[in-house]
């Protein structure tokens, strides 16, 4: 399965068609599973978010005059065109990203190309109130409008699905978007765009500028033309992409970071818990929003737990991205690898115990960015490990005695992303879905998720919603519409103004 888009071919996506980055900058994609380059092109700047915004304005009177039928059958062709070249698309996200070519092509690709069909059938189902007479003299129509030009900005953990997030709920509803991939990742989500002109989408509906955050992202953010914002990442650039769009009393969706407890009470099933810990914190190399990170264990069944997901954790094979035999790939970058391992270091230092892992491979290749699964216990609930989210392949465990004390720890960080409880005991698991604070709360499993479900978070890490209609909340602004129903020229309220007149 080779990656069969040339390099070079640009990084932009503007009014239909590829373009080079007009910025001085170079911007290689690097495979860090690898070290080789896999894509580059400079960099773009404010000058091409103003040519993408431009082209999304100029499409967006057609494409929301379209009837949502129409909509739905380009996506679905769209849909067609993504499962042809789904091959492709998983080897480009592989490589972009050092993700396992298993992951990509069994989770990142199939996930989108169903989220496609999902919205395409959306786009026919937009939801509100009942028409009715609210009033006696009034009929009541809601009608929900597209926004226009939607600005959204994505990370570079799962490029493509975080694309997908944010554009299609947009289209579906008539929108058009400018949307800025992270700059390290950016080739699938061109791609994706051109994808969607072949399939007949018109051009400009959706355009792709590459940048860095500072510049592009905020040029776009800030753009008079555009009318809402949508962002994924991280919670800090978040909070400034709120107040950036908040100065201007833009609409804003932020879906942030997490910090995912896991808690695993005494009559849960360990060998389920441990590995749905294994797969639910070691997914993408641990660069998962949702990912496993906090393992709070029942003190009785703690020690068993920390061996048996040891011993997993050391049966998991390291390796590129392309080998169809490796379970974890390497993380992003180096330099973000470097962040990784420093936490665990600051996390030793305080007087923690890596269990397993904690090390970079030996004999893995320079420029490469592999970092081992690693599983620490014996810290502080305050501590930086247990508190921040370190995005890498390191989960923490510790222990617990009540079921009171578990959801107070589950629920004691700054984020509420989601979460998962392993309980057999059925009032347990109705109150874990009461008690926690977070956008989405598993039981007895951890990281699936579906098309027709939202995905977004409490507190901390944002609000609104991807996925599932509930997206349609964000991309969609309710008019209400009264007609008086009786024709009359003095109407009774008119009394409480201006009695009698004649
Ligand atoms: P990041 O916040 O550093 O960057 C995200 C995007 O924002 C990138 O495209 C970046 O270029 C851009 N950006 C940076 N500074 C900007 C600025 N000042 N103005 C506008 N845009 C700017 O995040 P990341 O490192 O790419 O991704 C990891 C983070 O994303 C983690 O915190 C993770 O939890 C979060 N995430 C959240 C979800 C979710 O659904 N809640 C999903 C995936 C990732």
């Amino acid at each position: 399965m080779g990656v069969s888009t040339p390099i070079s071919a640009g990084q932009q996506f503007i009014a239909g068609a590829r373009r080079r980055g007009s910025g001085n900058e170079r911007n290689d994609v690097v495979n860090p599973s690898t070290g080789g380059v896999v894509d580059t092109d400079n960099l773009g700047n404010a000058r091409d978010v103003d040519s993408a915004v431009r082209a999304a304005r100029d499409a967006f009177p057609g494409w929301a005059a379209t009837s949502p039928g129409e909509r739905s059958e380009a996506m679905l062709r769209w849909a067609e065109e993504l499962a042809l070249r789904a091959g492709e698309l998983a080897a480009l996200e592989s490589a972009i990203g050092g993700k396992p070519i298993r992951l990509a092509g069994g989770f990142d690709i199939p996930g989108v190309i169903d989220n496609v069909r999902f919205f395409a059938g959306a786009a026919r189902n937009l939801e509100g109130r009942a028409s009715a007479e609210y009033s006696p003299d009034h009929t009541s129509v809601i009608r929900r409008e597209p926004v226009g030009v939607v600005g959204s900005i994505a990370p570079w953990n799962y490029p493509l699905q975080m694309a997908a997030w944010k554009v299609l709920p947009a289209v579906a509803a008539g929108n058009t978007i400018v949307l800025k991939p992270a700059e390290l990742t950016p080739s699938t989500t061109v791609l994706f765009a051109e994808t969607a002109v072949a399939a007949g989408i018109p051009a400009g509906v959706i355009n792709v500028v590459t940048g860095t955050g500072r510049e592009t992202g905020e040029a776009l953010i800030g753009h008079d033309d555009v009318a809402m914002v949508s962002f994924t990442g991280s919670t800090a650039v978040g909070r400034r992409v709120a107040e950036v769009a908040a100065g201007q009393v833009k609409r804003v969706h932020l879906e942030l970071g997490g910090k995912a407890p896991f808690v695993v009470f005494d009559d849960a099933d360990l060998e389920a818990a441990a590995r749905g810990a294994v797969a639910g914190s070691l997914i993408n190399a641990g660069q998962d929003c949702t990912a496993a990170t906090r393992a709070y264990v029942h003190r009785s069944r703690f020690d068993a737990f920390v061996a048996r997901v040891a011993e997993l954790m050391g049966q998991v094979r390291i390796g590129r991205a392309d080998d169809p035999a490796t379970d974890l790939g390497s993380l992003i970058s180096v330099s973000h690898r470097d962040r990784v391992a420093a936490m665990v270091e600051r996390a030793r230092a305080a007087g923690a115990r890596v269990v397993c892992g904690g090390r970079i491979p030996d004999g893995v290749p320079e420029g490469t960015a592999f970092y081992e699964p690693t599983l620490v216990v014996d810290c502080a609930q305050d501590s930086e490990i247990v508190q921040s989210e370190v995005f890498g392949p390191v989960l923490v465990a510790l222990p617990f005695d009540t079921d009171d004390e578990a959801f107070a720890l589950a629920g004691d960080t700054p984020y509420g992303l989601a979460a998962s409880a392993w309980t057999t005991n059925v009032y347990r698991a109705q109150r874990a879905q009461r008690e926690i604070a977070a956008g989405c709360v598993w039981i007895n499993d951890h990281i699936p998720i579906v098309s027709e479900m939202p995905h977004g978070g409490y507190r901390a890490s944002g609000f609104g919603k991807d996925m599932s209609a509930y997206s349609f909340e964000e991309y969609t602004q309710v008019k209400h519409v009264m007609s008086d129903i009786t024709g009359r020229a003095h109407k009774p309220w008119h009394d409480l103004v201006f009695a009698g007149g004649s």
